[in-house]
């Protein structure tokens, strides 16, 4: 299933957050309440890749994070082991302040969407959006509708509700996929190279329409790109990773303001957060292979 709805309970425990490596680029956090903490983790799989080292990371809540780096750099496995859906080798996660052992069925909910929209083609848009409703057994009450509706509505798929996904564009399908997502109203959205199958106008103007839902919702967003442009485009931070073994190197804030628009697109400010975010990625690459313990 592509779309994942978890909840999650808020807890107490506190943990130390990110440890700063190589050149970081701070900022004030939009808000002091870690989401989501990812401390000294490192993921080897059975075949003996270390697709993670030492990964620190914390996502406050309201952030808009991106994960950065080329192919094979671990930027899934991560964004697995932040949705729960995968256990770190070593190390530990923490949401909301609360260890993963712990979190209960209820408060806090993430959602998950993928680079495909895996909707379901059998059905019509609004089945599909009204999937995870249906899994958490609240389909079809008053509440339920407006949800979806307003989703919908929010994704601009109002007058789609009966569409089969194969009558939908490329980009119709991914908004139908964020609207099953939303239905959920998670707290932490986490996208995985959602765009990455799209042309450039069209993820630009979905880029656009997630920046305009993460504003209206409050959601905390970690975003997985490959894309330079589209990681400054829409983050608070970049935070940069290389391949072999999967590790972050850099941790790049974006000050500049929300809505961000195309203006923001041709400015020097954007062209010079690109040069920055390249250059790490440069300096990554140049890094070459560390040896595996
Ligand atoms: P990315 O999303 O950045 O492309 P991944 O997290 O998918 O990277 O993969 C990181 C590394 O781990 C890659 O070398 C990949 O081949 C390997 N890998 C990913 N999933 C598995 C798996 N289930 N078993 C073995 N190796 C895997
Ligand atoms: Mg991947």
């Amino acid at each position: 299933m592509q779309n994942a709805a978890t909840s999650l309970e808020r807890g107490r425990q506190t943990t130390s957050g990110n440890e700063p490596s190589g050149t970081r680029h701070r900022r004030a956090p939009m808000s002091s309440r870690p989401v989501v903490q990812v401390s000294g983790v490192d993921k080897v799989y059975g075949n003996g890749t270390v697709a993670l080292k030492g990964a620190e990371l914390t996502v406050k809540e309201g952030e808009f994070v991106s994960l950065l780096g080329p192919s094979g750099c671990g930027k899934s496995t991560l964004l697995r082991i932040i949705a729960g859906m995968g256990d770190a080798t070593r190390g530990s996660v923490k949401w909301w302040e609360q260890d993963h052992t712990v979190v209960g069925t209820e408060g806090r909910k993430l959602a998950f969407v993928f680079q495909n929209a895996t909707l379901m083609p059998w059905a019509r848009v609004y089945k599909n959006v009204q999937l995870p409703l249906d899994l958490e057994g609240v389909a079809g009450s008053q509440e339920s509708k407006a949800k979806i509706d307003e989703a919908l509505a929010m994704v601009g798929l109002q007058g789609f509700e009966k569409a089969f996904p194969r009558e939908l564009s490329g980009g119709m399908q991914m908004r139908a996929s964020i609207a099953r997502a939303m239905v959920t109203e998670p707290n932490l959205l986490l996208m995985d190279e959602p765009f990455g199958a799209l042309d450039e106008m069209t993820r630009n103007k979905l880029n656009d329409d997630v920046l305009r839902l993460w504003r209206a919702k409050g959601w905390t967003v970690v975003f997985v790109t490959h894309s330079v442009y589209e990681a400054v485009y829409l983050s608070n931070r970049v935070v940069v990773m290389a391949a072999r073994p999967g590790r972050i190197v850099d941790d790049v804030s974006v000050d500049q303001p929300y809505p961000r628009s195309s203006d923001f697109r041709v400015s020097t400010e954007f062209a010079g957060y690109c040069r920055r975010v390249s250059k790490a990625l440069e300096r990554a690459s140049q890094m070459g292979e560390e040896p595996a313990e």
